[in-house]
């Protein structure tokens, strides 16, 4: 694909002090603008000490200048990077001079937007670029990295490469006549449609995994006053278990609090935070009004231990939405005399705990993450909710295909439907508005 004809400069490190700040540009032809800028014409892919010039000639900065030639670079054009000083004022004067010299101001994630059109990466690798970004434990760092790596588009293009197969057996036989297709042979279509089923699900249940790092679960809590969730979610902070962050765009009085287990986010809505109503199931119903109960993906429900469940829990547990699966959490062990455990039951898993002790707190954690579907972190790459879905598809047409196995119109139909969704997933068959939408939740200067 052609490269994009504008020069675009941006401010690549992170707003404010730093002991190093970085103006990256990237164009078809960035060698008149080095030469202006710079005391001196750098070499190729060699960090080269200058100093960046205005237009009179007086010393902006002075630092590392490094240049990529197209097409070696990240973006695939002529690349250029001014390593400074990292303060804002001094960033933004070099900043200034690269647009007067007919750069403009690159877009949230053009430099990456760039990158993909000219064939440097695939859009699963495009999107990791934002997500490893974004990732707020190691193990999410790490997932966003294997798919950066190609982990991810890999498994596509084996998938991809599968359909290929089966379409050209499906397409070859097209042109049979009618009444001879009776006496067709479909074994090696049935096998390798079997195939492919099961490595579009073993694939998916990986994704889920990646989806599940990168967005986190949903978790509501709920339990009658004093039964000690605050102390719960606190013991779920406070330990290993590090507070990421309040969710963006809730209020002060936040009734949602992030956190973590093994790299998982958990995001969790305490309905003792909704401290307008006074009742539980009142509580849920604001909850719910807030979308929080519709959305989760889990309820964990705190009781007394030496109380045990009462007229007040069955109400609640009335009040939950239906296949939400629920975690119930007995506390204060302590007080009850009962041993850390933990029990699965119909509606899921019971704990046995102390949120005062901690004892049976390292079960609560392994079995909220066996709740939402956590496996493991060996080999997941990290995936977004639109790979899911294309995987979803894949999956539906292959199976539809299966279906009509012998009528091969219907068949080719649905092989080639399957691989237009696959083909979404790296971007060979992307529409500009998804790639507008991708790419405008990246940074600035990525
Ligand atoms: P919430 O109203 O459900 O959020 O309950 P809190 O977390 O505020 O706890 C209510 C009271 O129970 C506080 O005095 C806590 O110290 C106490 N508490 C909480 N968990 C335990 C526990 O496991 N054992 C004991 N003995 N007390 C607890």
């Amino acid at each position: 694909m052609a490269a994009t004809p504008t020069t675009i400069a941006a401010i690549a490190t992170a707003h404010g002090r730093g002991g190093i700040g970085v103006v990256r540009l990237s164009g078809r032809d960035l060698g008149g603008i080095a030469r202006a800028i710079l005391d001196r014409a750098p070499d190729p892919r060699r960090a080269t000490h200058t100093r960046f010039l205005d237009a009179e000639g007086n010393v902006l900065d002075d630092g590392i200048a490094l240049f990529f030639p197209a097409p070696h670079s990240y973006t695939g054009e002529d690349v250029l990077e001014l390593q400074g000083h990292g303060g804002m004022a001094v960033l933004q004067l070099v900043l200034a001079r690269c647009l007067e010299l007919g750069a403009v101001p690159a877009e949230p994630g053009e430099f990456t937007r760039r990158a993909f059109l000219n064939g440097k990466m695939d859009l699963a690798q495009a999107e990791s670029v934002a997500d490893l970004i974004d990732a707020a434990t190691a193990q999410g760092a790490r997932s966003a990295m294997r798919a950066l790596q190609g982990e991810f588009s890999d498994v596509v293009h084996a998938l991809v490469d599968k359909l290929i197969h089966l379409r050209m057996l499906t397409e070859a036989m097209l042109d049979f006549p009618e009444e001879e297709l009776d006496t067709v042979d479909f074994t090696r279509h049935q096998s390798g449609l079997n195939e492919l089923a099961e490595a579009l699900a073993h694939t998916l249940a990986v994704a889920r995994q990646g989806a599940l790092l990168r967005e986190g679960a949903h978790v509501v809590l709920v339990g009658q006053p004093n039964v000690g969730k605050s102390s719960l979610l606190n013991r779920l902070s406070g330990e290993e278990v590090a507070l990421v962050s309040e969710i963006p765009g809730t209020t002060r009085d936040v009734i949602r609090q992030a956190i973590q287990i093994a790299g998982v986010p958990l995001h969790i809505v305490d309905t003792a935070g909704l401290r307008e109503a006074q009742d539980t199931v009142e509580q849920m119903g604001i909850a719910r009004t807030h979308g929080a109960v519709a959305q989760a993906d889990m309820v964990l429900l705190v009781v007394d231990a030496a109380v045990g469940l009462g007229a007040e829990e069955e109400r609640i547990i009335a009040a939950l939405p239906a296949g939400v699966p629920s975690v119930r959490v007995f506390n204060k062990i302590d007080l009850s005399g009962e041993a850390g455990r933990a029990e699965t039951a119909d509606h899921g898993y019971s704990v046995y705990l102390s949120a005062k002790t901690g004892e049976g707190m390292e079960l609560l954690r392994e079995k909220l993450l066996d709740a939402i579907g956590w496996r493991s972190e060996a080999g997941v790459f990290m995936a977004r909710a639109r790979h899911l879905q294309a995987l979803t598809q894949a999956q539906a047409h292959v199976a539809r295909a299966a279906e009509v196995i012998g009528q091969m119109e219907l068949m080719a139909e649905e092989l080639r439907l399957a691989q237009q969704a696959l083909n979404t997933i790296t971007g060979e068959f992307t529409s500009d508005d998804l790639l507008g939408r991708i790419f405008g939740s990246f940074c600035i200067g990525k």
